[in-house]
């Protein structure tokens, strides 16, 4: 089943002689579960592209469809409203608040949307992420691997439909990479997640169902890797 369309996708950053076209005419489809990894140069267009995809920024021209929904056809309210409750992102930073606790990063998205923290559904993802003893903890009284432990907490306490990690273990040894994608893996094979990870590391890469290159911001190959 369809849970992602994007059609003629394009976008262009600047105007006249300085405009960068990060993205050329780029159309494809994503199934419900479906775990893509998305590779390519640096400057190919695969951030941007991820951000098109989870309503983060406006594209020049063309469609992004989530579940039927046409996400730019959405006013500002109402996308940042899917953006809360649909997409999960997570990024190389991690791009916690610092003066928030652990607890209060990972529930920032409810508040933010008026929603009581569903304790039992908090403890559950606590548990998974093995954050139990932090939840008092600043994120910089944190190791790296735990850092984006919290922020996959975030990411998921919401329960998106797609999560969107943008090079996640781009900053981790491969002890916490390799916990970091088990996890991903876990929601995206337990929960049906649809998961969709920009990587570098070819190991990452070669777990997904299927491989998309981005090259000067067309999709150069689209592989199907198992089904
Ligand atoms: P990748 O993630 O593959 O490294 P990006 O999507 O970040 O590529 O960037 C694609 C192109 O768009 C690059 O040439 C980059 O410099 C440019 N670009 C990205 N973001 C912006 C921005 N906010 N303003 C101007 N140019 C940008
Ligand atoms: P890792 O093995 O994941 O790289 P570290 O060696 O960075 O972890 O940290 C080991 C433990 O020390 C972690 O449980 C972390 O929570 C704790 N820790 C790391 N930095 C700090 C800090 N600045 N303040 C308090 N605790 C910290």
């Amino acid at each position: 089943m369809e849970i992602l369309r994007v059609e003629n996708l394009s976008k262009v950053y600047g105007k006249g002689e300085t405009a960068v076209k990060a993205l050329n005419d780029v159309s494809f489809t994503v199934n419900k579960g479906e775990f893509v990894a998305i590779i390519g140069p640096s400057g190919s267009g695969k951030s941007t592209l991820l951000h098109m995809l989870g309503g983060v920024d406006r594209p020049s021209s063309g469609k992004v469809y989530v579940e039927n929904t046409d996400i730019y056809d959405l006013n500002e309210t109402q996308l940042a409203i899917f953006r809360r409750r649909q997409i999960g992102l997570i990024y190389q930073f991690y791009n916690l608040i610092p003066i928030l606790t652990v607890e209060e990063n990972i529930t920032l998205p409810l508040l933010l949307d008026q929603h009581k923290v569903d304790q039992k559904q908090l403890e559950n993802i606590v548990n998974v992420l093995n954050l139990k003893d932090r939840l008092n903890h600043l994120p910089n009284q944190l190791s790296g691997g735990q850092q984006q432990r919290v922020s996959i907490g975030r990411a998921l306490i919401s329960n998106p439909s797609i999560m969107l990690a943008d090079e996640p273990t781009g900053n981790l040894d491969s002890k916490n990479s390799g916990e970091i994608i088990d996890l991903l893996k876990l929601f995206n094979k337990k929960h049906n997640q649809t998961l969709i990870v920009i990587t570098h590391d070819e190991q990452i890469a070669l777990q997904a169902d299927r491989v998309i290159s981005i090259e000067d911001g067309m999709i150069a190959k689209d592989e199907v890797i198992r089904k």
